[in-house]
């Protein structure tokens, strides 16, 4: 249920209302919203429990949450959650770009590639050094070798580092180095990994699993708020669908969908979401006209050598005509991209 405290409670009611919940066996999350502070008390809602905490003068009221997601539920905040980490900003009005290769293959690479991504108008370097790939016969990524490279870009750049974590037991390694931990599609419904993740402070961006509804997606992202960890970025990637043109079917209609549930911000992944760098600028266009909070773009300096999802990375050329229109379909939607 939903605990919606007067406009003048004060900091100690609002502590003293959490302990009497916390009392009742529920478990709490406060919500600090620019007009009054909610509780979102978690757990089997008794009808007796619910009158008790109406009847204090500082509550204004208490509703049950309806969605099987409470603490990612519009019902529990109404506030888009802004995620800032280093210059990135994503939500409440910015779209943030994450841009760089699909793949961390060596340091004159990933540096080459951050200074360009940033030239072009990133707020945030990409790069596997754990990659999830298909075939286990695959480059598997440079592991701890990629992510000290990827500290080197960021020291040099400035820009912030978002990389994938496979296993629960690697996220305090990943954490050492990144800035934002991203969870891959195939590892959506790893509810040890989102926990794992959930228990770190670091903001996640979390993808879409390749047939996973929405409702399933909210759910993996609840597994990652019930541990404390509010900075959670869901990211359309496109699902699997009888379709074969694309590599992947990307449904936008997912972004608008999303922030009517949800208060956590949208990034989209035109990259893996069609497999074809010739696609990929609409379809950033289309991202950003459909209100996403952030694009994560695959770009690489010399794109056809790129060791994994060449067919789907641009060039640094194309990432900054992409940042020049998208600029002007963002200021017609009424946000900024930085
Ligand atoms: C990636 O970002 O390189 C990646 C593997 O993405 P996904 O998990 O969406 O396939
Ligand atoms: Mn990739």
């Amino acid at each position: 249920m939903i605990i919606v405290m007067r406009k003048e409670a004060s900091d100690e009611t609002i502590q003293s209302t959490v302990e009497t919940v916390e009392s009742m066996g529920f478990k709490t999350h406060v919500i600090v919203g620019t007009e009054r502070t909610v509780i979102a008390a978690i757990g089997d809602d008794r009808k007796g429990d619910q009158e008790i905490l109406e009847s204090s003068p500082f509550v204004e009221k208490v509703l049950p949450i309806l969605a099987p997601y409470k603490i990612a539920s519009r019902e529990t905040r109404s506030d888009p959650t802004v995620i800032h980490v280093r210059d990135l900003v994503i939500g409440g009005g910015d779209i943030g770009l994450i841009a760089g290769p699909c793949s961390v293959e060596s340091e004159e690479q990933i540096l080459e590639s951050a200074r360009l991504v940033k030239e072009a108008g990133a707020k945030a370097l990409r790069g596997g050094a754990f990659k999830p790939r298909s075939s286990p016969y695959s480059f598997q990524g440079m592991k701890e070798d990629g992510l000290k490279l990827l500290a080197t870009a960021r020291e040099a750049t400035g820009l912030a580092v978002v990389t994938e974590v496979m296993a629960p037991d690697q996220v305090p390694l990943v954490a050492k180095y990144a800035d934002v931990l991203q969870i891959g599609a195939r590892n959506m419904q790893n509810y040890n990994l989102l926990q794992a993740a959930g228990e770190t402070r670091l903001p996640v961006l979390l993808k879409r699993g390749l047939a996973a509804t929405i409702e399933e997606f909210l759910l993996a992202a609840e597994y990652i708020l019930d541990q404390g960890n509010s900075q959670v970025i869901l990211c359309e990637r496109g699902i699997r669908t009888f379709e074969t043109h694309t590599r992947f079917t990307l449904p936008l209609a997912t972004v608008p969908y999303l922030h009517e549930k949800t208060h956590l911000p949208v990034v989209v992944d035109p990259s893996h979401g069609t497999g074809l760098a010739t696609l990929v600028p609409s379809m950033c266009l289309a991202s950003v006209a459909c209100g996403c909070d952030g694009l994560i773009v695959e770009v690489h300096p010399d794109p056809q050598h790129s060791v994994s999802d060449a067919s789907q990375t641009v060039s640094p050329l194309t990432l900054t005509e992409i940042v020049e229109s998208c600029r002007k379909v963002a200021v017609a939607v009424g946000k900024r991209m930085g």
